[in-house]
C-alpha cells in the first residue's frame, strides 16, 4: 500500500481542531514527513531543536513500517497526537509532556468526531524485529540468534564449564548471518 500524503490530513486537522494555527502564510509552522523504514519503536514523534550536526529541525515524523498496514484512524490519531505537541510548543509555547494542555486538546478532539480516538500513548503494535544473526561458539558449537552482531561475547556455558565461570577468548561467538544459514 503507498503512502497516503500526510499534509491535506495535516491542513485539515490544522482548520478542524487548532484554529488554524499551526499555519502561517498558508505555509505549515511544522514540517510532516512519513520516515524512513528506521522508525520503529514508536508511531510517531513531534521534535523542535538542533540535530546532532546543529542543524535545526522542527517536524513531525510518522513511522512508515508501523502505520502503513493499519487502518487510516491510526495515522489520524497519531498526526493528531504530534499536532498538539506542536500546537503546545509552537503556539502556545508552553513546555509540557503529556500535561493539562494536552489532555484538554485531546478530549476535546475526541469529543468532537468518530473516526478516531487520540491517546496518550500510540497503541499500535510494533513490528517484532527478527534476528539477523547467529552467534556460534567456536568450543561447544552452540548456536544463539542475535538481532546484531556484539564484538567479545563469550558462550556462558563454557566460561562456566572451562573456565571457573570467567571470559575466556577461547568462548568468544563468531557471528554468522541468519541467511547463509538454513535452519536454527
Ligand atoms: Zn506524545
Ligand atoms: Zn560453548
Amino acid at each position: 500500500m503507498p503512502l497516503i500524503p500526510l499534509l491535506p490530513i495535516f491542513h485539515r486537522f490544522n482548520r478542524q481542531y487548532f484554529d488554524g494555527l499551526l499555519v502561517k502564510n498558508s505555509k505549515p509552522i511544522v514540517s510532516v514527513r512519513w520516515s524512513d523504514g528506521r522508525l520503529r519503536n514508536t508511531a510517531g514523534l513531534y521534535r523542535h531543536g538542533r540535530k546532532s550536526d546543529g542543524q535545526k529541525v522542527c517536524e513531525i515524523v510518522l513511522s512508515s513500517p508501523i502505520l502503513e498496514n493499519l487502518p487510516q484512524s491510526a495515522l489520524e490519531s497519531t498526526l493528531c497526537h504530534e499536532m498538539i505537541h506542536a500546537w503546545i510548543d509552537l503556539v502556545l509555547k508552553v513546555s509540557e509532556g503529556h500535561g493539562q494542555n494536552f489532555y484538554a486538546r485531546m478530549k476535546l478532539i475526541n469529543s468532537l468526531q468518530n473516526q478516531f480516538q487520540v491517546n496518550i500513548r500510540h497503541q499500535f503494535p510494533v513490528p517484532v524485529k527478527m534476528p539477523k544473526w547467529l552467534g556460534i561458539c567456536p568450543s561447544c558449537g552452540c548456536r544463539t540468534p542475535y538481532k546484531r552482531r556484539v564484538s567479545g561475547v563469550a558462550c556462558k556455558k563454557c566460561c562456566d564449564v572451562f573456565h571457573g565461570g570467567r571470559w575466556h577468548s577461547s568462548c568468544v561467538l563468531t557471528f554468522e548471518p541468519l541467511s547463509n544459514i538454513s535452519n536454527y
